[in-house]
């Protein structure tokens, strides 16, 4: 994740260098932020479905490896298919 929004910048920093300011290029980066995103969203514990990226209000790069609602052992379960 923090690879991907780095690669980001970088596209956005290269394509402004090289073609002056672009939307296309940033318009790209948010498209591929989403991409990225996208697994990182449905990653819920299979129990109560709480997303094991959240840490009460904070959002963490890397998943919890226990649910902070209910203590699942997340990293013994893979990640729910069925929401
Ligand atoms: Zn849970």
């Amino acid at each position: 994740m923090l690879g991907v929004l780095a690669l980001a910048v970088l596209l956005v920093l290269a394509t402004d260098r090289l073609y002056g300011h672009s939307t296309l290029a940033f318009a790209a980066a948010i498209v591929m932020l989403l991409i990225a995103n996208a697994p990182m969203l449905r990653f819920n514990c299979p129990r109560c479905g709480k997303n094991a990226f959240f840490r009460g209000p904070f959002v963490v790069p890397w998943p919890n490896r226990l649910c902070t609602r209910c203590g699942e052992d997340l990293a013994a379960s893979p990640p729910s298919q069925n929401r």
